[in-house]
């Protein structure tokens, strides 16, 4: 962390922390959250996370996870006090405050110093502390690193390994995305040896599906998805119709758009679905071409090279046609 004497002269009393992650956190949102919870309190601390929005049921086994306060726009009450109490914020696992919908609001206007955690490219200018690292596979990577900065490494106990693991096992797609590096296997096993269980983490977070969720993935594979071989694309369109008809919960489609980059030749993939305020856009690439670059410029996103997000005011079909007018001018990069 650049800053870690001051940092570390802040954090030499006991503090009100909030922890945020950004909306709908996946693993690596959560478990870097809890994570670092887990290690604050164990220093002293009082530490609250607090969550934009809901979350998947395979991540609400971490341990912490019954405390944390998710935000609700109808009664905002009890996360605004956390945040005006709070004397550090900290930002896990994303690089903008518009990233957190009403709660960026909040921590703008707050006397509390703010500590941003995160890998996403490009991030935005508003914190007393960073511990950023865009070539790190995980935000829990970065947590890890902070508390050995610290010099705290002997605090990580089961449960805090457990979460780490948790955000770096699914962040880098199982030990297989191109983000998996030495340093990510050196920190796992790291986190193993404070008592991490890969195979139990493993099956909370992949093998615990539901019916209907794998009726959905089924219907998606041999009804939805489309390949386009001369721009070497792979695309998914979902209405809120067909969500709803297999009783989708949230994460449902989470991990779905790297079905369409399993394919043989396929260098970009795209799921486009319905969501309540927007359509929601979900990419992911091969190799040098940035799936960041096309949703911050063109979807109102953003993300890493190889996986990104974004998402438009446009109705379904209309956010397809953007999409696929978008194809010939990425033609070069995707043939390349
Ligand atoms: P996913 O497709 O799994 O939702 O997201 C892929 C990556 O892009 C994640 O790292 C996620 O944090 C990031 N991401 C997803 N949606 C958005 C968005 O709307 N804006 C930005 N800046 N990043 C996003
Ligand atoms: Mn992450």
């Amino acid at each position: 962390m650049q800053q870690i004497q001051a940092f570390k002269d802040f954090m030499s009393q006991p503090r009100s922390v909030v922890i945020l992650t950004h909306f709908k956190p996946d693993a690596d949102a959560l478990g870097s959250s809890l994570g670092l919870m887990g290690y604050l309190r164990k220093k002293g601390h009082r530490a609250q996370v607090i969550t934009p929005s809901d979350y998947p049921d395979f991540i609400s086994w971490m341990p912490g996870n019954s405390e944390v306060l998710i935000f609700q726009k109808e009664k905002p009450k009890p996360s605004q006090e956390f945040i005006e109490r709070a004397e550090i914020i900290f930002c896990l696992d994303f690089s903008s405050l518009n990233r957190i919908n009403e709660l960026g609001e909040m921590v703008r206007k707050s006397a509390a110093k703010k500590v941003l955690v995160d890998h996403h490219l490009e991030p935005e200018n508003f914190a007393d502390f960073i511990q950023w690292d865009d070539t790190a596979a995980s935000t829990a990577e970065l947590v890890f690193q902070l508390i050995d900065e610290l010099g705290d490494k002997k605090l990580i106990d089961e449960s805090i390994a457990n979460c780490l693991y948790a955000g770096i096992m699914t962040d880098t797609g199982g030990f297989r995305h191109s983000n998996t590096t030495h340093k990510v296997f050196q920190i796992a096993g790291e986190l193993v040896s404070h008592g991490a269980n890969p195979s139990q983490v493993s099956k909370l977070i992949y093998d615990t599906n539901t019916l209907e969720r794998l009726r959905l993935m089924g219907f998606v594979l041999s009804e939805k998805l489309q390949v386009l071989p001369e721009y070497r694309t792979a695309y998914m369109v979902l209405s809120a119709e067909e969500l709803k008809k297999f009783g989708s919960q949230t994460g449902d489609t989470e991990g779905l758009v790297n079905y369409g980059l399993s394919i043989k030749g396929v260098k970009l993939s795209v799921m486009i679905s319905d969501r309540k305020d927007s359509v929601k856009l979900s990419f992911r690439s091969l190799g040098d071409f940035s799936v960041n670059d096309l949703a911050r410029k063109h979807f109102d996103g953003g993300g890493h090279r190889n996986a990104a997000g974004g998402q438009t005011n446009l109705n379904l079909e209309e956010t397809l046609q953007k999409f696929l007018k978008l194809l010939p001018e990425y033609k070069d990069l995707l043939l390349a």
